[in-house]
């Protein structure tokens, strides 16, 4: 027997529009590109989105098809997006950090019929363009005033173009598995591979983010995304914001400490989301001008380990935190960390093992750690073993790659290494290309590394395998300092001995100008490989 309730498809376009109709006059205050803070209401939004999906029909765009979007978090690029999503067509957010060969691999592999871009990349675009055959127009997210000269086909001003519609249009209702999003992975190994969301798994996901011990947010919150929209669509805040209400700041292009710090305060945040480095920047401004902000609740910090230290830093100001782990792979939010029983009362370092841990999932993602032959390990906080996840925003495929990425139990292999202990809690020890393989024991590469950025004089640190004949694999740990700074292999290791397990310890210790990130942000690991790769241990003999 079936339920006898109404068939109300999760569409994206639903959540703007509740938010036109339920927080109309909510603010979107954006750090525009041309340099103004610019003002503008969900209902405008909604508004100048309907207008959007006006001119993409006219344009020719049908169901299906992918509209690239290469752009800053501003109010224009939320209305894009909804505008793109209105008509069943698929919103392609390209990562303009990327290198520009990736940016072309990934728009031919999309076969992306329009890009929409701020007009910081127009140079990049122009260069590419001629790489770029499925691209009929280039809309460049600006007005007419501002519109440059310009090589890249049928291009148009932003503004002009949807003022040439009257918004008079409606959406309709489509399968709510229609996709409506895609996102590339960044491919630091292969190709970059296509992740694509569906109406129902964007929708899934807003209300797991919207959860209180998630990002959980309310009607009387305001939110600064300093992720990126083009980072797993800004770990979903340009869907839950706008669903529960919540007033957003868009920081544009300015992602500096100054700048950060500027829109925080001035329009009283609440809740900010970003990644480690970008936090790292703006406590340096703060402690530099010994600036507060009383406004603040919390800072979610994901995309890789958020350091204790760092952690500490911000509870000090009387600012929580919230550490999140995910993927795009997962839309992307998987586990965050908050107190709860038995730990509600955990008091100076108690409290920060737990908020240093990744968490624990929401309602709607599913764990397990197996061994490499799939076999379950316990849930002991001790055993380490490959992280898989399930549930209904999490990836089954991705784009046009005919090749099965779960295993029997329909869970998808995050490739991340990890425990989970007793309570749920997760705790990342490694990717698992990244961890070592030391006589048949593996030894964490991001424990080394947090312990080793403690050091005073080490700005970063990053720790990777090396052959080594009697034991497979040991740690090198390649240390940055900080500027002005000296120190010797001998006092860095003192420091890390007796803070982890003997046999951990990295059998040399390399000093480099610079670690080399990826284009989100982390450390890239297959460069240092091969920086490293005819390096061997002094020590080394079998
Ligand atoms: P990329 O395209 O760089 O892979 P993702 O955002 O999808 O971008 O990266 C997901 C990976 O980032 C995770 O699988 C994990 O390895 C790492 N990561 C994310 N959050 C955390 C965290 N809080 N701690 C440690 N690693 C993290």
């Amino acid at each position: 027997m079936l339920g006898l309730m109404q068939d109300w498809p999760l569409l994206c376009h639903r959540i703007i529009e509740h938010a036109a109709t339920i927080h109309g006059s909510q603010e979107v205050v954006t750090r525009s590109v041309e340099g103004p803070i610019v003002r503008t209401t969900y209902r405008q939004i909604h508004d100048r989105a309907l207008k959007v999906s006006q001119k993409l029909t006219r344009d020719g765009i049908k169901l299906g098809d992918r509209v690239a979007t290469i752009a800053w978090n501003t109010a224009r690029h939320l209305e894009v997006w909804y505008g793109i999503m209105g008509i069943g067509a698929i919103c392609h957010t390209v990562n303009p950090r990327l290198f520009p060969e990736q940016i072309a691999w990934i728009i031919n592999h999309a076969q992306d019929r329009i890009v929409i871009t701020d007009l910081t990349f127009v140079p990049i675009l122009e260069k590419l363009a001629d790489k770029l055959p499925s691209v009929e127009r280039y809309v460049v997210l600006t007005d007419a005033a501002h519109m440059p000269q310009t090589t890249l086909k049928n291009a148009v001003a932003y503004e002009s173009w949807i003022g040439e519609a009257d918004g008079d249009f409606t959406w309709g209702t489509f399968d709510e598995n229609t996709a409506a999003a895609m996102c590339y992975t960044s491919g630091t190994t292969g190709d970059p591979k296509g992740v694509l969301y569906s109406h129902r798994s964007n929708v899934l996901h807003a209300l797991m983010a919207n959860n209180r011990d998630s990002l959980g947010t309310s009607a009387a919150d305001t939110m600064l995304p300093v992720v990126p929209l083009f980072h797993a669509n800004s770990w979903g805040i340009a869907f839950s914001a706008p669903s529960m209400g919540t007033k957003l700041v868009m920081p544009g292009p300015k992602l500096d400490g100054a700048s950060v710090y500027e829109l925080l305060d001035t329009e009283k945040v609440t809740y900010t989301a970003g990644v480690p480095t970008v936090w790292l920047m703006l406590l340096q401004h703060m402690q530099a001008h010994n600036l507060k902000l009383p406004h603040l609740k919390m800072v979610v910090c994901g995309g890789s380990a958020m350091p204790r230290s760092m952690i500490q830093a911000f509870l000090d100001m009387g600012i929580g935190v919230r550490h999140a782990w995910g993927m795009t792979e997962m839309s992307p939010i998987g586990t965050l960390a908050t107190l709860k029983p038995p730990f509600l009362d955990a008091a100076g370092d108690a409290k920060l093992d737990v908020l240093q841990t990744q968490g624990f999932p929401p309602f709607g993602v599913e764990m397990k750690i197996t061994d490499d032959a799939g076999a379950k390990l316990p849930w002991d906080g001790k055993t380490f073993g490959r992280l898989k996840v399930s549930g209904p925003a999490v990836s089954k495929a991705y784009f046009k790659v005919d090749s099965n990425i779960l295993d029997e139990e329909g869970f998808f292999d995050t490739g991340d290494v990890a425990t989970v202990d007793e309570h749920g809690f997760m705790r990342i020890t490694d990717r698992s290309k990244d961890v070592i393989k030391s006589g048949g024991e593996w030894i964490s590469s991001i424990d080394l590394e947090n312990l080793a950025v403690g050091h005073p004089a080490v700005a970063e640190a990053a720790v990777i395998g090396v052959y080594h004949p009697k034991w497979d694999e040991r740690p090198l740990l390649i240390v940055q300092l900080k500027p002005g700074q000296t120190t010797t292999r001998e006092d860095i290791l003192k420091y890390m001995e007796g803070k982890i397990a003997k046999w951990w310890m990295p059998d040399d210790v390399a000093f480099v100008d610079g670690i080399p990130h990826t284009a989100t942000g982390k450390i890239l690991k297959t460069a240092l490989r091969d920086q490293f790769k005819s390096y061997r241990f002094p020590n080394a003999a079998a």
